[in-house]
């Protein structure tokens, strides 16, 4: 588990309780590096955890598919791969700690555009102004590469 400010790999548990869905745990978590301490919400199986997505279809929840569309809206700016990873783990963490069986994928771009603005306007940009007319991240991925070339 790594530190979303500093990502050392090197964390303590300093708390640990189940959640009101038992398959998910909660853990209070220190950084031994910079002693910042962060929630993390451990569930075992995510597979049936599903995306509504904004013409009610559903598909089950795909890291790959938030990674593809983050790594487009970072192309060429010089931010690596560890900071992207952490960023999304980051935003699973938090899909999964709302512990609903659905989310909507607004829900999911917001994160992702909350986390761009932070890190990088010129993502943050390039995403908001693609995603906004889209529902999907693996679309918004597409559209980016058009737009590079
Ligand atoms: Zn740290």
């Amino acid at each position: 588990m790594k530190c979303p400010y500093c990502l050392s790999d090197e964390t303590k548990v300093v708390d640990k309780r189940e959640t009101n869905e038992s398959e998910v745990t909660r853990r209070r978590r220190e950084c031994l590096k910079c002693e910042n301490r962060f929630t993390t919400y451990e569930r075992i199986e995510m597979a049936d955890l599903m995306v509504v997505k904004k013409d009610g279809r559903r598909e089950a929840f795909d890291r790959d598919k938030i990674k593809k569309g983050i790594v487009s809206a970072f192309q060429k700016r010089g931010v690596s791969a560890e900071q992207i990873d952490a960023m999304i783990s980051d935003i699973e963490l938090k899909v999964k700690g709302k512990g609903a069986p659905e989310i909507q994928s607004k829900f999911i771009g917001g994160l992702v555009m909350n986390r761009l603005k932070r890190v990088d306007p010129v993502a943050y940009i390039r995403f908001a102004s693609v995603y906004k007319s889209f529902d999907d991240l693996s679309a918004f991925a597409e559209e980016i590469k058009k737009i590079d070339k």
